[in-house]
């Protein structure tokens, strides 16, 4: 496994369009591996192909929904993957891998459910709610060259953004309570 580069906002490859995944054979594990690795070691919630400068449909998505769960169990791949049902709205910042300390507010689902295929080729639908419903659809944006700037209402100062995060907080104090 390998660390590889994430390119940044302005680099043309993060505008185009990724093809499906045909062969599921070394180079794709490879791939999805040395994805793992980058997205694990930069901390973030979700890193797609494009974004180390492969065109093809793989993402990888944390499911921050299981909680008990260690980052490397929470991690979703997903080829040639496709949202297949969505409902209900959440409108929240969003940031990128690609665009880093820039967070905007985008409208979202708040939950989703994406078909896939694994790293062997196999079918599977995983359901997503909030923050990985967000990611699901952030990262599927991502394979058909779209970034969150050009979907958010508003872009965050870090005032605002630090507001928010602590709205955020007291919102979960009181939902956490028993
Ligand atoms: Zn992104």
């Amino acid at each position: 496994m390998a660390l590889r580069n994430i390119l940044q906002e302005g680099d043309p490859t993060l505008n185009k369009q990724s093809r499906p995944v045909t062969d599921f054979n070394a180079r794709l594990h490879e791939l999805i591996d040395d994805m793992r690795e980058t997205l694990l070691h930069a901390d973030g919630v979700g890193l797609a192909a494009p974004q180390v400068g492969v065109l093809r449909r793989v993402v990888l998505v944390m499911d921050t929904d299981r909680e008990d769960a260690t980052p490397e169990e929470q991690l979703i791949e997903l080829i040639n993957p496709e949202i297949i049902a969505a409902s209900g709205e959440q409108i929240g910042p969003e940031g990128c891998l690609s665009i880093p300390g820039v967070y905007g507010i985008v409208n979202r689902p708040d939950l989703v459910k994406v078909k896939a295929q694994d790293r062997f080729g196999n079918y599977f639908e995983v359901w997503g709610s909030m923050l990985t419903a967000r990611a699901f659809c952030h990262e599927l944006d991502h394979l058909d060259g779209v970034l969150f700037r050009s979907l958010a209402s508003e872009i965050l100062s870090p005032e605002q953004l630090e507001e928010m995060r602590q709205q955020h907080e007291e919102n979960m104090d009181e939902g956490s309570g028993s």
